[in-house]
């Protein structure tokens, strides 16, 4: 195919074989790049969508697409999606048996594959095909698993380079979520394809919003965030194996279905645990870093961290497991001292030690930051935002400034006094005159200041010394238990009249949503997206794959809103495709079929039941009344009856006189198919059901 030809065929492959109608930014030209056979690299947030732009471009090339990936799950994930589209795919690795594999290895020599996944180790079982007869194209997923730069190096990536040896003329892709500079470079020379143009795009992802707050009773605050969201499927990172298993514990006491994954669990505890969450059978998973490299899950809805993570790409990255599919998600981060402490312990005796360090710092500064977060976690990847993001909490309860001078001084005058010995909770405890164990035992209620800080609450200095120590203000002894000292800037603050600018602390008001991006409306249980759900969750048991492949949440939604009735109507939702349409189609519109009769027959029962109550002589409000509905609705009941030709006696409730200006006003009005025009020109005198009646009349006799 000529290069002027595939690109018409661009747009028609996408909708006929993902279903969307338009690419996301940087997609078109990344495939076209491919297709003009040209190497590329591709870096792309999480979720931002790479699979595409390997995936389409298979479609159009005579021979198969080799793809390089990492792991079993993730390729057998790539590979259930692409067959759920219709798209010819398998993966290829040493679980298989001999009949397995040379069954693919033959569908490879004839043409009969667009997609062939393999990890680098299994790559020589695959010698007599990996050549320029049979492979049109090779994409590397990711690719950062090359360089010892990254953050995730695997030196079975490092034999990659073969690759442009033996096919020099073959494009290659290499694609990755994250990657700085240094492992770029390193990409593109470990592949041997120097000339690949570079393909960066946004790393923002305004769908997830950003909060952090004081980890102070964390657990409550998981508990009632989760409670704002029932059915969505969310992870929350840990430190230690040990929180993953208590938080599941106190998860479980409510009834909520999560799991723990850590490294202590077997290989198979640990796929069960990744699978069952995939299947959305576990909603919940308290994890270790490690879980979620396997995972291509799109609609997780969101990502707690339980604990501080050590620097900001692993923060990024694991927030990132949240709303591939687009849709709103929210990224909650509980910061505490105690967890820096820690981390800070844990880079003890590593010969990066300072980079370390350097890293965890940029992690607290984001933490405890009073600027748009998310201006900051994207400038830390080079990427410079305009306006305030609007959907992180900075922005959304911006702090007040206020003098803070005084609070300073008591704070620094305390630290003084008792020789900057102690560590942040004590001198806190001293400042509000507490009278615990260690204060008495240690005599620090003889401290000058004692008790001249018990006007303010201890989560209030808390935050308040934290702000003195990111001003510099204050110093953390970590040598020295943590004991907080004096610095410089104190004595000026102290002795030379220097003023000292606090926030006060944000009083949590949690809003749903973002106006940015469309949200994911609360659905009554029992309402047609619930059934609609129920059944791509049967599907997807029946056919072994993750509901998601069966349609994300996003397509889903819109389905429900536009409730499809024909093929072409279908066709139009994005996220479906021809196989789609054809597999699914009548499924979901016999669901929706179903779901408006037994409106239409409840709605039929309903005048039923006012018909029989009308008979036994009660009044409108009293029916009303027994109903537990409005009287409007009887009324419009009453209508209905009427038009049916039921013996009503329909004067009761409006006059002679008054049918007869309703019939005027509508011929004068032109017949309106609303009320509000029939309510507008009599100005705003009759009743509205005295007009739906009115009309009832006018209509049954014209
Ligand atoms: P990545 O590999 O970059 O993490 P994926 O390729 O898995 O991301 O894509 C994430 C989600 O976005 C998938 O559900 C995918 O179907 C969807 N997607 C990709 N491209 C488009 C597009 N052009 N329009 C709508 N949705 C898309
Ligand atoms: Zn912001």
């Amino acid at each position: 195919m000529s290069v002027v030809e595939y690109k018409k065929e661009l747009i028609p492959t996408l909708k006929k074989y993902f279903g969307y109608d338009s690419f996301r930014p940087q997609q078109e030209e990344i495939i076209s790049s491919v297709l003009e056979q040209k190497d590329g690299l591709v870096i792309m947030p999480t979720g931002g969508g790479k699979s595409i732009c390997f995936q389409l471009p298979s479609l159009l090339f005579p021979k198969t697409t080799l793809v390089v990936s990492p792991l079993i799950a993730l390729m057998k994930d790539q590979v259930d999606g692409c067959n759920a589209n219709g798209i010819a795919a398998a993966y290829f690795n040493s679980s298989q048996s001999a009949e397995e594999q040379q069954a693919i290895i033959t569908k490879i020599t004839k043409a009969e594959l667009k997609l062939i996944y393999v990890a680098p180790e299994s790559m020589p079982a695959l010698d007599n095909i990996i050549n320029e007869t049979y492979i049109s194209c090779i994409a590397i997923d990711e690719a950062h698993c090359i360089s010892s730069w990254g953050h995730d190096f695997r030196p079975s990536y490092q034999q990659l380079g073969f690759l442009k040896k033996t096919l020099p003329n073959t494009p290659i892709i290499a694609l990755t979520a994250t990657a700085d500079k240094a492992t770029r470079q390193d990409i593109v020379e470990q592949l041997g394809i120097p000339q690949a143009k570079h393909f960066i795009t946004s790393f923002d992802r305004q769908n997830i919003s950003l909060t952090v707050r004081p980890a102070d009773g964390r657990v409550e605050q998981i508990l009632s965030f989760i409670a704002k969201r029932p059915k969505s499927s969310g992870i929350i990172y840990c430190l230690s194996r040990k929180t993953t298993e208590q938080l599941v514990t106190k998860l479980k006491a409510k009834s909520l279905k999560a799991e723990a994954y850590h490294a202590g669990l077997s290989f198979d505890e640990r796929s069960k645990v990744q699978e069952d969450f995939i299947f959305d059978i576990t909603k919940i998973v308290c994890a270790t870093v490690a879980f979620g490299m396997g995972i291509d899950k799109s609609n997780v809805r969101w990502v707690i961290h339980y604990n501080m993570p050590k620097n900001i790409e692993g923060y990024y990255q694991e927030i990132g497991r949240a709303g591939r599919d687009g849709l709103t998600s929210s990224a909650l981060l509980f910061h505490s001292y105690a967890d820096v402490i820690q981390l800070r312990k844990f880079t003890e005796g590593a010969t990066n030690q300072e980079v370390q360090i350097a890293k965890l710092e940029r992690m607290k500064q984001f933490s405890e930051a009073t600027t748009c977060r998310r201006k900051i976690l994207l400038s830390y990847f080079g990427e410079l935002l305009a306006e305030n993001c609007g959907n992180c909490d900075v922005c959304k309860n911006p702090p007040q400034v206020f003098d803070g001078t005084i609070i300073a001084q008591k704070a620094l005058s305390t630290v003084a006094r008792i020789r900057e010995t102690e560590a942040i909770g004590i001198v806190i405890d001293i400042l509000r005159g507490a009278k615990n164990a260690t204060i008495l035992e240690k005599g620090l209620d003889k401290v000058k200041t004692y008790n001249i800080g018990h006007d303010i609450s201890w989560k209030d200095w808390q935050h308040y010394v934290i702000q003195l120590i990111n001003q510099g203000i204050l110093e953390i002894s970590f040598q020295n238990n943590n004991a907080l000292k004096l610095t410089e800037f104190s004595k000026n603050v102290l002795f030379n009249g220097a003023k000292v600018s606090l926030t006060r602390p944000i009083e949590i008001v949690e809003k749903i949503g973002n106006p940015k991006t469309k949200t994911t409306k609360a659905r009554k249980s029992g309402g047609l997206y619930e059934r609609l759900r129920q059944l791509r969750h049967k599907i997807s048991l029946e056919e072994n794959i993750p509901a998601y492949l069966v349609f994300n949440d996003a397509t889903l939604q819109e389905i429900e809103a536009e409730r499809p009735q024909s093929d072409n109507e279908f066709l139009e939702i994005s996220g479906v495709g021809q196989r789609k349409l054809e597999v699914y189609g009548d499924l979901f519109m016999n669901e929706i079929k179903a779901f408006n009769d037994e409106k239409k027959s409840k709605k039929a029962d309903t005048h039923k039941v006012t018909y029989e109550l009308y008979q036994q002589g009660l009044s409108i409000d009293e029916i009303a009344e027994k109903r537990g509905l409005k009287s409007p609705t009887i009324f419009s009941h009453i209508a209905k009856l009427y038009t049916e030709g039921k013996p009503i006696n329909i004067y009761d409730f409006v006059s002679k006189s008054e049918v007869e200006a309703i019939k005027k006003a509508k011929i004068e009005l032109d017949s309106p198919p609303a009320l509000k025009p029939y309510f507008d020109h009599f100005e705003e005198q009759l009743d509205y059901f005295k007009i739906r009646l009115g009309l009832a009349v006018v209509e049954k006799n014209e």
